[in-house]
């Protein structure tokens, strides 16, 4: 389908550094692709480099646009790593599916932008970065923070500095490089815990604002009934803390 490969080489021939295949049980009718990060069987995506990991992320994105532009409604991208939080392959890779719908959770969020903007005007994700204050963990073009309200101990946010609601057009330069960080501690922070991401990007038919970013849930802990029966996280490790953590974690560039 697409491929990161030496110019000049066959498709489907061996010399890929990443490449797109489709899901062979496809969550939903339609548009579920596996990126596989590497040939490596054991290559994370912090351990590609900054150069390596920023290929994949314009894979990505060259992804996103495809789908979107075939007709889907929306997009995810999850990366699902250690056999707890999901992953059904051992080999690394992003999963990006199609909806042709907007999602649940994309569609709270979306609503959340509308609300915060007729109360309050502005962006509410702008808002929260800034904010962050003791719960920022990276500062720069890509700013990585705690959330306030986390719906998992150690879960870390990612996003553009400057206001932007699309990730097809994201410069993924200084993406790559904030998030090989913000994973390096992670990674560290939590023990190599299981680990879910995901990619929030504008919607094909985007109507009010949107701040794109990437939410990362380390899988510390399991769901309970009081989670389930009442939709509220219970989350016993204070953001502050968790920040703490994750600041000491990072590593030196
Ligand atoms: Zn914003
Ligand atoms: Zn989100």
């Amino acid at each position: 389908m697409d491929a990161l490969r030496p110019p000049g080489s066959a498709a489907d021939s061996p010399g890929w550094r990443a490449r797109v295949v489709p899901n062979r049980f496809p969550a939903l009718p339609g548009m579920h692709e596996v990126i596989i990060h590497s040939p490596e069987h054991d290559v994370e995506l912090e351990d590609l480099g900054d150069a390596g990991l920023a290929e994949v992320l314009d894979l990505w994105r060259r992804r996103i646009a495809a789908q979107l532009a075939a007709g889907a409604a929306a997009t995810t991208l999850i990366v699902n790593r250690g056999r707890e939080a999901g992953a059904s392959l051992e080999h690394p890779h992003a999963q990006l599916v199609g909806t042709p719908a907007i999602t649940p959770l994309l569609l709270d969020e979306l609503l959340e932008f509308d609300r915060f903007a007729n109360r309050h005007g502005g962006c509410v994700l702008c808002v929260e970065m800034e904010s962050a204050g003791v719960r920022a963990v990276q500062d720069g073009p890509v700013r990585a923070w705690v959330p306030a309200a986390p719906r998992f101990p150690g879960e870390l946010w990612l996003a553009p500095e400057d206001h932007a609601a699309d990730f097809r057009e994201a410069d993924v330069t200084p993406v790559a490089r904030a998030l090989r960080r913000a994973l390096v501690a992670t990674r560290v922070a939590t023990a190599g815990a299981p680990l879910n991401l995901w990619l929030h990007t504008a919607p094909a038919d985007l109507r009010g604002g949107f701040h794109w970013h990437i939410e990362m849930a380390p899988r510390l802990t399991g769901i309970a009934g009081f989670e389930l029966g009442a939709e509220i996280a219970l989350v016993s490790l204070d953001p502050e803390d968790a920040a703490r953590a994750l600041r000491e974690a990072l590593p030196e560039d």
